[in-house]
């Protein structure tokens, strides 16, 4: 958890509209205000996104964030993180690093913990029937200490 606490309290501050320039993608005020409050507040999903923007960006529509994560996605500048516990998908700005989620089974919180081996496919299956694997696909779920107590 201490882990996850400081890259919260560190984030990249990126220049992102240069990042969305360099991926072919035009730097609108929306996107780049979406991917700051990613970047401050990783596991967001599109209705919080949406309440975290609408603060700067008062006429953005839940439509227009959807839009914007697909985009920004298939660009990956964000990266979509599909969990059990999770009611919808949720995005974060910590891309192409093969890091993998813990999340609490009773208040779906979701932190980040780096790959034990660092490098995909982190695990090998017994059988691949052929296939070459490419990556795995890996969640540790669990109690966090604030569920456990209860
Ligand atoms: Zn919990
Ligand atoms: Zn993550
Ligand atoms: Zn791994």
């Amino acid at each position: 958890m201490q882990l996850a606490e400081s890259i919260v309290a560190h984030p990249r501050n990126a220049d992102w509209a240069a990042e969305l320039r360099a991926a072919g993608l035009r730097a609108t005020s929306q996107r780049v205000a979406v991917l700051t409050y990613l970047d401050h507040n990783p596991h967001s999903d599109a209705e919080t996104i949406l309440r975290g923007v609408l603060e700067t960006l008062p006429t953005v529509s839940i439509q227009a964030v959807h839009g914007i994560v697909n985009d920004l996605t298939a660009a990956q500048i964000v990266r979509r993180v599909d969990l059990a516990d999770s009611h919808s998908a949720q995005y974060e700005t910590r891309t192409k690093d093969n890091h993998h989620h813990v999340q609490c089974i009773e208040c779906g919180r979701v932190e980040d913990v780096d790959c034990a081996v660092g490098h995909a496919p982190c695990l090998t299956p017994s059988d691949t029937h052929g296939m070459r694997i490419i990556e795995t696909d890996l969640t540790f779920r669990g109690l966090c200490t604030s569920c456990e107590r209860k």
